[in-house]
C-alpha cells in the first residue's frame, strides 16, 4: 500500500494533520510513513497542551491524539477543543483500550477510536483510519451545502418580488410565492388547487397559448410578455418564464412559472415613446411618428396599388404674429391651427406637426389627386377663419404645397420634399393657395443645387473675374467712375452672367462668401491702378439685400479697406431699394456706421421697387441710379419722359445725384442731358469690360 493514495484530498493540496504523542520515536514513524505516501503534511506536539496550542493557532484537517498524554489527556484535550469551537476531527489512540474510554471519546465527539498495536501495524489502521474520517468529513460538507442551498432557495421564494408558482403535472398549482400573492390578489389558499388559467385575460386569443405550449413540451421552456388579470380584475402586463421540471423518463412532473409585473416599466415606456412622438405644444403626432406612419401608409398603398397623399402646411404671417402679440400667443395660435387642420380631416388623416409653423397632413388612401387638393382648400379656408389673439382679432394665411404617389415618389423622403417645393412655390406665387408638385420644380431645385455646388468651386478656383462698365459724368464729358459687374468664367459653359448665379447664390447664402470676394476684387484693383488712373477715379460694387443684412458686410469692407490700402472715398455702394422692405431704422444703423467709414451709397433700380420719398430724406444716400426700363425710349415714350424728369427734380431737390442705367442711344443720351442728369452709363458709353481694357480707355481720355 505505500505510496498509494487513499485519501480525495483536493487537487494539489496537501492534507494538514497534527499528531499529538508523548512517543517521540512513534510519532516519527507515523510522520514519515505518511510523507512517504504523498498529500500529507504532519506536525507533532509531545503533550496536550502543546496540541492545544497549536491547534488554536494554526488550521488542522485532522488531529491524531494519543489518549495517555502528560498535563492533558486525551479526553480532556477533546472537551477543551469542543468547548473552544475548533472543530477539528480527533482520532483517539489508546495503547490500552477500554470500552469506558472509547465510550466516553466518542461521545465527546471523537471522530474515531483506535487501538495501538505493540508490534507497530497500528500505523496502517491510523492510515485506513485517516481515510474514513476524512471521507465522511466531506460528506457531512456536502450536505451541510445541500441544507445551506435549500434554506438559500426558501428564503428567495419567499422575499423575491417575483411571483413564482409551482404546479404539477396536470397544471394544478401545488406552491405559490408571497410575491404571487402581492402580484395577483390571490392568496396562497386561493391561488393553491387552481389552474393557473384563473390569472388569464383576454389580451392573448388561444393561439398565442398553443404557441406557448409547444414551446414549452418541445424545449421545456417559454419566456415573453403577457398580459395577466389580477383578482380585482385589472389586467397587467408581466414577464413571464416558465420552465418544466423533468422526472428520470423525461415526462413533466411539474412547471415552475416566474413573473415580474412590468405595467411601471411599461408606462414609462409609454410615457418616453410619447414624449418622442409627440409634439408637446400641439399634442399633435411630430415628424418621428410621421415617417413611421407614413412609411406604413407607403407600404400599404404599393401593396393595394392605392395612391396617398402628403399634404406641407405652412402660415403665412406666422413671424409677424410672433413678433407682434410675442412668443406665448404664438403659442396659442398654433394650437388653434393644428385643432383647425384636423377638423379638415378624415378620421383616417393624421395632422402633424413638423416644426415652427410647420404641419404635414398624412391622406392614406385617395381615390385621385383633386381629393387632395379639395383638402387642402377646406384646411386653407379653416386656417383663414379670423383668430382671436390676446383680444385681438388676427388673421393668418396658409400655403400648401402636396405630393402624391404614385405619382410624386415612392419615398417618404422625396414626398415630403416634393410637397415641401410645392409649398414654397406656392408661397412664391402669392400665398394663401395650395399648389401641386410637378417634375419642372424638381429640375429647377436641382439646376439650382447644381449651380450652388459649382459656384463653391469657381470662388476657390479663381473662375470669377470683375468686369467694369465706365459712368460718365455729363456736366464734365468724362467717365469718372466705373460699376463692378461679376463675370463667371465657367469651364464649360464660358462665360455666365449675374442673373444666372446671383439669386441661386442669395438663397443659399453664398452671397456672403462671394460678396466678400467681390470687395476684396474691387479694393484691390484699385490698388492695382493707384499709379495709373486719376485719383477721383470711383468703383461702385453692387451689395445684394441679403448681403446688406449681414451683420458682417462692415467688417468684411473694413477688412479689405485696410488690407489693399484702399481709399474710403473710392468706393460706392449700390443697393436696390427692396432692402428698405426690413424697415428704414434697421438699414439707417448699418448705413450711417459704413458712411463714418467714407464710403458713398447709390439706390440701385430706382423706380421698380419699394420707394419711399420718406425713406430717401433719412436715409444718407448720395444718388439714385433711375432704372434701365424707364431710360429706354425716354426720348419717345412721353409717359417715361414724365417720370424720369420727376424723378431727376425730385433727387436733386433732396441733394441726391441722378445716375441713368442702361443709355443705349444718342436720342436717350440728349433728352437725358437735356434734363439735368448727371450722370449715364450704358451700352452707347460702353460696355461692361475686364480691367485691362477699361484701363486703356481711362489713358485714352486723360
Ligand atoms: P445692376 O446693378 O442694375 O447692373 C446693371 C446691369 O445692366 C448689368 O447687367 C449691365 O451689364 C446691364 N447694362 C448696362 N448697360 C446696359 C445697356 O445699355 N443695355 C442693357 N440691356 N443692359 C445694360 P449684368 O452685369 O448682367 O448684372 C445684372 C445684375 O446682377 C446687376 O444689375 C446686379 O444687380 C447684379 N450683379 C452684378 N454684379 C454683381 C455683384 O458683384 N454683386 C452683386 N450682389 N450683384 C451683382
Ligand atoms: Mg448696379
Ligand atoms: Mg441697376
Amino acid at each position: 500500500m505505500t505510496g498509494q493514495k487513499t485519501i480525495n484530498q483536493p487537487e494539489g493540496k496537501e492534507i494538514q494533520i497534527i499528531y499529538i504523542e508523548d512517543d517521540a520515536g512513534l510519532a516519527r514513524l507515523l510522520q514519515k510513513q505518511l510523507h512517504r505516501r504523498g498529500g500529507y503534511n504532519v506536525g507533532i506536539a509531545i503533550d496536550g497542551e502543546q496540541g492545544l496550542r497549536k491547534l488554536q493557532q494554526q488550521h488542522f484537517d485532522l488531529a491524531i491524539v494519543d489518549y495517555n498524554l502528560p498535563i492533558l489527556n486525551g479526553l480532556q484535550l477533546l472537551r477543551i477543543l469542543r468547548d473552544n469551537g475548533i472543530d477539528v476531527p480527533v482520532i483517539i489512540l489508546t495503547g490500552v483500550g477500554t470500552e469506558e474510554i472509547a465510550a466516553a471519546v466518542m461521545k465527546a465527539g471523537a471522530a474515531d477510536y483506535l487501538v495501538k498495536d505493540a508490534d507497530g501495524g497500528h500505523i496502517e489502521k491510523i492510515c485506513e483510519a485517516i481515510a474514513r474520517v476524512w471521507q465522511q468529513r466531506q460528506k457531512q460538507g456536502q450536505q451541510k451545502l445541500v441544507f445551506a442551498k435549500r434554506k438559500l432557495a426558501e428564503k428567495v421564494f419567499d422575499v423575491t418580488e417575483e411571483g413564482i408558482v409551482v404546479t404539477d403535472a396536470n397544471c394544478v398549482i401545488q406552491a405559490v410565492n408571497p410575491a404571487f400573492t402581492t402580484i395577483t390578489g390571490y392568496s396562497y389558499e386561493e391561488a393553491v388547487g387552481n389552474n393557473p388559467s384563473i390569472l388569464k385575460s383576454d389580451r392573448q386569443d388561444d393561439q398565442y397559448y398553443g404557441r406557448m405550449w409547444s414551446s414549452i413540451n418541445q424545449s421545456g421552456s417559454w419566456e415573453g410578455e403577457i398580459w395577466n388579470r389580477r383578482k380585482t380584475g385589472e389586467v397587467y402586463p408581466q414577464w413571464l418564464a416558465i420552465n418544466a421540471i423533468q422526472d428520470k423518463n423525461g415526462k413533466a412532473s411539474e412547471y415552475i412559472g416566474i413573473f415580474s409585473d412590468i405595467s411601471i416599466r411599461k408606462a414609462n415606456e409609454e410615457k418616453i415613446w410619447h414624449q418622442a412622438n409627440y409634439d408637446s405644444l400641439t399634442g399633435l403626432p411630430n415628424r418621428a411618428l410621421l415617417v413611421d406612419r407614413a412609411g406604413e401608409a407607403l407600404h400599404r398603398a404599393k401593396r393595394e396599388k392605392t395612391s396617398l397623399a402628403i399634404l406641407f402646411v405652412d402660415l403665412d404671417r406666422f413671424k409677424y404674429i410672433n413678433d407682434h402679440y410675442g412668443h406665448a400667443a404664438g403659442d396659442e395660435l398654433l394650437i388653434e391651427v393644428g385643432r383647425r387642420i384636423a377638423s379638415a380631416l378624415r378620421d383616417s388623416d393624421t395632422v402633424i406637426r413638423l416644426s415652427g409653423d410647420e404641419f404635414i397632413v398624412l391622406m392614406p388612401v385617395i381615390q385621385h389627386a383633386v381629393d387632395a387638393g379639395r383638402v387642402a382648400e377646406k384646411i386653407i379656408a379653416a386656417i383663414s377663419e379670423p383668430f382671436m389673439i390676446s383680444d385681438n382679432k388676427t388673421y393668418v394665411s396658409a400655403s400648401v404645397g402636396i405630393a402624391v404617389f404614385p405619382g410624386d415618389g415612392d419615398d417618404v423622403g422625396v414626398l415630403l420634399s416634393h410637397a415641401d417645393m410645392a409649398m414654397y412655390k406656392a408661397k412664391e406665387g402669392g400665398r394663401n393657395q395650395h399648389l401641386f408638385y410637378d417634375q419642372q420644380m424638381n429640375e429647377q431645385a436641382e439646376k439650382k443645387a447644381v449651380i450652388e455646388h459649382e459656384l463653391q468651386r469657381a470662388i476657390r478656383e479663381g473662375q470669377l473675374e470683375m468686369y467694369y462698365q465706365p459712368v460718365t459724368n455729363l456736366q464734365l464729358n468724362r467717365i469718372t467712375h466705373a460699376e463692378a459687374l461679376i463675370r463667371w468664367n465657367h469651364p464649360e459653359k464660358g462665360l455666365v452672367m449675374p442673373d444666372d448665379f446671383i439669386p441661386v447664390a442669395e438663397e443659399s447664402g453664398l452671397i456672403i462668401q462671394l460678396g466678400e470676394w467681390v470687395i476684396d476684387a474691387v479694393c484691390k484693383q484699385l490698388l492695382a491702378w493707384k499709379h495709373q488712373v486719376d485719383e477721383s477715379l470711383q468703383l461702385s460694387l453692387n451689395v445684394s439685400p441679403t448681403q446688406m443684412m449681414h451683420a458682417n458686410l462692415d467688417r468684411q469692407l473694413q477688412a479689405a479697406i485696410t488690407r489693399f490700402a484702399a481709399p474710403a472715398g473710392s468706393i460706392i455702394i449700390e443697393i436696390t431699394e427692396n432692402v428698405l422692405i426690413e424697415g428704414p431704422d434697421k438699414i439707417k444703423l448699418k448705413l450711417d456706421a459704413m458712411k463714418a467709414m467714407g464710403l458713398s451709397f447709390l439706390i440701385d433700380d430706382f423706380g421698380t421697387g419699394f420707394s419711399s420719398m420718406r425713406y430717401l430724406k433719412k436715409l444718407p444716400f448720395d444718388g439714385l441710379k433711375i432704372d434701365r426700363s424707364f431710360v429706354s425710349d425716354v426720348d419717345t415714350d412721353n409717359e417715361k419722359a414724365v417720370l424720369v424728369r420727376a424723378m431727376i427734380e425730385m433727387a436733386h431737390n433732396l441733394d441726391l445725384k441722378v445716375v441713368a442705367e442702361g443709355v443705349e442711344t444718342e436720342a436717350e443720351l440728349a433728352f437725358l442731358h437735356d434734363h439735368d442728369c448727371d450722370y449715364v452709363q450704358g451700352y452707347l458709353l460702353g460696355r461692361p469690360m475686364p480691367a485691362e481694357q477699361f484701363l486703356e480707355i481711362l489713358q485714352r481720355q486723360q
